[in-house]
């Protein structure tokens, strides 16, 4: 019994509280949120947190956020934040509160809240949590560098300015003007703490963390403890690497008498050889890249959902963002370093591309082809010749950027056909004389109903028949003559979308240049 009383009731209430958790039972609203950094293309990653911060906010009725961490003035990359709004917003998975979209507690930038944190610096000051410390970036490299050489295990500062006044610290050598602020961790630091996905986790004794720069500017520890708490979040989502910082995050949220947020810390994405993705390693690392290469953004999504979470049911890996949220669970997700694999999402993008009417295929195409450079300007012809073209090649796309040049051929004048050399080379037979067969049996149809069975029949027995040979020999100079190439787009129903003018003019044009 003893154990029952020393519990006491507010154990009782985190028993009750880890049960809600444990049991996934309906939840009050979430407050989620994004932090990325711009210092650079957006990060495969940041989209994957995104993800399951609104999942979990859209379950629960509550609010999204996009906050953006741009501190760091050293590493900011200019156009980098545009391209974490629109990766975001591509990917339907934009924030409801944002630098953009402002809210409730803008700003939404670290840059522009600045004034926010000195004072909680000045509280931790004042307390006897945090304290400066003025030693030179000098003097802090070259105590690496003696430890290092003695092969010392210890990594953390070594508390040279604690206690000191500047007046005392200035008479010691690897003095700075400019001091740093650090946190004062306690011996008796909390290392363990209980995640969302993981359940109990521990994590190794932190460093006496710095909190506040010699410019002035806050760290990430601090920022995000503060802006976290100021913006009402609630839950966390971050990658595994923060694991170790939330003891320091903890212990900030303690001093400062706040309610610390539940943490999530998803696993790490891995390319296929297991090696941690990285934009230096791995291109499908940048979020900009599935744009760029053609991919459809639901096809994505659905991609990063399946990264360490289960499919619906066996075999059902096309899912909705809805359907997701409806179902999905913290303790679900897995931590086993989930694999992005390309060829995975090649496949499901084949199926969301398969999915698509081809009315709507065709609106993504073109709005692919307009935007990647593949066309400028297309006119009005060139847009109903894809639309045409479409259901040619809507079963043979992985990519939406393979349509175009699939197509290429419908787009051309025909005085401007190439013919690919290698597919003449490679043409069997006497390829003048099915051309001569092909030109006068096509001749023979009229302008009105060239419709493509039509036109089949018509040189299968015009040129195949008459000539004795086999469709595959016979139909290959007339698939180079129309389209330019031995591998195209069926046919048949390709020269129905060209005409039968259009279809004489090439095979005419392609037969004088094997003659000539
Ligand atoms: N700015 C941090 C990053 O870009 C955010 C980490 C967090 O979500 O707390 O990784």
């Amino acid at each position: 019994m003893t154990g029952v009383h020393s519990a006491g009731p507010g154990a009782a209430r985190r028993i009750q509280y880890s049960v809600l958790i444990m049991t996934d039972a309906p939840h009050s609203p979430a407050r989620t949120r994004v932090a990325p950094s711009p210092t650079g293309d957006p990060h495969v990653g940041t989209a994957y947190m995104a993800l399951f911060d609104k999942a979990w906010a859209r379950q629960t009725g509550g609010r999204f956020v996009l906050r953006i961490e741009d501190t760091d003035r050293n590493r900011l990359v200019p156009g980098s934040e545009e391209q974490i709004y629109e990766t975001l917003d591509w990917l339907a998975l934009g924030p409801d509160e944002s630098p953009l979209l402002g809210g409730p507690y803008a700003p939404y930038k670290q840059s522009e809240r600045l004034d926010s944190y000195r004072p909680y610096v000045d509280q931790l000051l004042a307390d006897g949590h945090a304290y400066y410390c003025w030693c030179s970036q000098e003097r802090l490299a070259a105590l690496r560098k003696e430890r290092a050489d003695a092969h010392s295990p210890e990594t953390g500062y070594d508390r040279l300015c604690l206690g000191m006044t500047k007046e005392e610290r200035s008479k010691l050598p690897g003095f700075s003007e400019t001091p740093v602020v650090r946190m004062r961790i306690p011996d008796d630091v909390e290392l363990g703490f209980h995640d969302l996905i993981r359940g109990d986790v521990r994590a190794p004794r932190p460093d006496d963390q710095v909190i506040l720069k010699a410019d002035g500017f806050p760290t990430y520890h601090l920022a995000v403890v503060v802006d976290d708490h100021l913006m009402g979040i609630d839950t966390v989502v971050r990658g595994e690497e923060w694991i170790s910082s939330t003891p320091k995050h903890l212990l900030l949220y303690k001093w400062l008498g706040w309610q610390a947020p539940q943490f999530a810390h998803m696993p790490l994405l891995r390319n296929t050889d297991k090696s941690k993705i990285s934009k230096r390693k791995n291109p499908a690392a940048r979020l900009m890249w599935f744009r760029e290469q053609g991919y459809l953004p639901e096809a994505l999504r659905n991609f990063l959902q399946l990264l360490a979470y289960p499919t619906i049911a066996e075999g059902e890996e096309m899912e909705s963002f809805e359907s997701f949220i409806q179902r999905f669970r913290w303790s679900d997700i897995s931590t086993g370093g989930p694999v992005f694999d390309v060829t995975k999402l090649d496949w499901l993008n084949g199926q969301y591309i398969r999915s698509l009417d081809v009315g709507a295929l065709a609106d993504r195409v073109l709005e692919y082809a307009v935007a990647s450079g593949q066309l400028t300007d297309p006119s009005e012809a060139a847009v109903a010749r894809i639309r045409a073209g479409m259901p040619l090649v809507r079963e043979r796309l992985t990519l939406l950027s393979e349509a175009v040049p699939k197509l290429s051929f419908l787009l051309v004048e025909d005085a401007g056909l190439a013919f690919d050399e290698d597919s003449v080379a490679k043409l069997k037979g006497d390829p003048a004389a099915i051309l001569d067969a092909a030109l006068a049996t096509l001749e023979g149809l009229p302008e009105d109903g060239f419709d493509a069975e039509t036109i089949q029949q018509a040189l299968k027995s015009g040129v195949c028949e008459a000539l004795g040979i086999k469709p595959r020999v016979g139909f290959a100079p007339i698939r180079v003559g129309v389209t330019g190439n031995r591998v195209s787009p069926p046919l048949f129903e390709s020269m129905e979308i060209l005409g039968r003018a259009s279809c004489l003019a090439r095979l005419r044009r392609f037969a004088d240049q094997l003659a000539g």
